[in-house]
């Protein structure tokens, strides 16, 4: 009989990997809090959520409940023309809690979904105010090192890389500026104000690039940037698909500026990580522009799956969990045990950039000359995974970003295996397969 890992190997391509040199995945066949269990009974404490996305924990029964009562109740209905109560209590909740004066909610079903709809809302708005269906303010503006997701307008306004190589000539043009610095600041806002005419919309991952790398940012600079658009008539999108849901110690990363986005994206933690979703919000300026009898001026978008009343259940649930005092008061711990973590880190020499933001921890290891081609990932990623640690760092970035049901002994045992790694003489083996890699 076929392994499961041998069918795999004949049936399935996965996402960002090599189909050659990339080492057999690991089926995984439970999940149980913080802890991924494979076949063969080993467990994993999965301390980067899953791909950002788990923040419960993994098979949580309050969230699994409810999804199968409303499975039983309603599991799909095509979202134009019908309604249903787990949307509608969704968007009533989430707007609540939104970072802003958001007036609508716009489902769709993953993040990059969630800033596919934003650019095209933050471009047709221009167009539909236009009298003559034709407009000069074309241009989006983004950061450099920025990702937004991997559909063709996602990609576009995200930074080239390795990554999109491939469709170079296919991307539309976007503006990219450095994140803020003390000493770019100004020159950053003279070009904003230079675009301004012809710019639509800015989208940025607000103090934090994700996939960029864990590049954090100061939250005072980027209320500058944010104004500076606004005050230009440029439309503001956080992209806090990854920052969303008390990633950064709050419960939206936009809660640390006092600029308000108009536009915001929202996905993984959405529903806790339990199922695909998204959501664009806008303000009540956006929606004005689409409020005509023109019916070309209607916002044609739209997926099967749009609002799917299994995942708005899920994040229906999800909110229920991270409202409760027991979620907040583990979360704080977290930043708190980061806070002083970090400060350990940057003891060690092959340490380089310590820093956290919230319950989100990164270091550079060694330096910072190999990128995300190079295998030291998969060299820690395998040291980490017999340490019983489930980790995968973006190149020679490690960061930890675990579900926020993680103990604070749990945390330590990933803060030591951590620290285990990072020391030389613990595991020469360990060691000299890295150099060589390196070399
Ligand atoms: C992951 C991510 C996306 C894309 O979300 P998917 O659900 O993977 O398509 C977009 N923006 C940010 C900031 C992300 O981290």
């Amino acid at each position: 009989m076929q392994s499961l890992k041998d069918k795999d190997k004949q049936y399935i391509w996965h996402p960002f990997t090599s189909l050659t040199s990339a080492p057999e995945p690991i089926p995984i066949v439970k999940g149980e809090g913080v802890y991924l269990v494979d076949e063969t009974g080993n467990r994993y404490i999965d301390a980067i959520s899953s791909w950002w996305v788990n923040i419960h924990g993994h098979a949580h029964p309050y969230i699994a409940e409810k999804i199968y009562q409303q499975a039983l109740q309603l599991e799909q209905v095509i979202f134009a023309g019908f309604t249903h109560r787990p949307a509608i209590e969704l968007a009533e909740r989430l707007m609540a809690v939104l970072p802003g004066n958001f007036s609508k909610i716009f489902y769709s079903d993953n993040g990059s979904t969630s800033t596919e709809v934003a650019v095209k809302m933050g471009l047709q708005y221009w167009w539909n105010k236009s009298s003559v269906k034709k407009t000069e303010k074309i241009k989006i503006l983004a950061f450099k090192n920025s990702y937004h997701g991997d559909t063709f307008g996602a990609m576009s306004v995200s930074d080239r890389s390795i990554f999109t190589m491939a469709f170079q000539d296919k991307l539309f043009d976007v503006i990219f500026i450095d994140t803020p610095t003390p000493e770019n600041i100004g020159e950053l806002k003279e070009v904003i104000r230079l675009h301004a005419q012809h710019t639509a919309a800015f989208i940025y991952e607000p103090l934090l690039q994700g996939a960029g790398g864990m590049k954090m940012y100061d939250a005072l600079l980027m209320d500058e940037l944010i104004f500076t658009c606004q005050q230009n008539n440029i439309i503001c999108i956080a992209d806090e698909v990854m920052t969303g849901f008390g990633r950064t110690g709050r419960l939206f990363a936009s809660e640390y500026m006092k600029a308000k986005p108009d536009i915001i994206c929202l996905s993984k933690g959405l529903t806790g990580g339990t199922m695909a979703l998204g959501v664009t919000a806008c303000t009540q300026n956006i929606v004005d522009a689409f409020l005509s009898e023109d019916e070309l001026k209607t916002f044609f978008h739209g997926h099967s799956f749009t609002a799917n009343p299994l995942a708005c259940t899920a994040a229906l649930a999800s909110l229920d969990l991270l409202q409760k005092d027991s979620c907040q008061q583990n979360l704080a711990s977290i930043c708190s045990n980061n806070r002083n973590f970090i400060e350990e880190l940057k003891k060690y020499n092959n340490v380089k950039n310590a820093r956290c933001l919230g319950t989100i921890i990164a270091f550079e290891y060694i330096s910072d000359d190999y990128d995300y081609l190079n295998n030291i990932s998969q060299v820690i990623t395998t040291y980490m995974l017999q340490k019983g640690i489930y980790m995968r760092p973006l190149g020679n970035t490690i960061y930890l970003m675990p579900p926020y049901c993680i103990t604070m002994e749990e945390l330590h045992v990933v803060y030591n295996a951590v620290i285990m790694l990072i020391k030389d003489e613990v595991d020469s083996q360990k060691n000299n397969a890295i150099k060589e890699m390196i070399e």
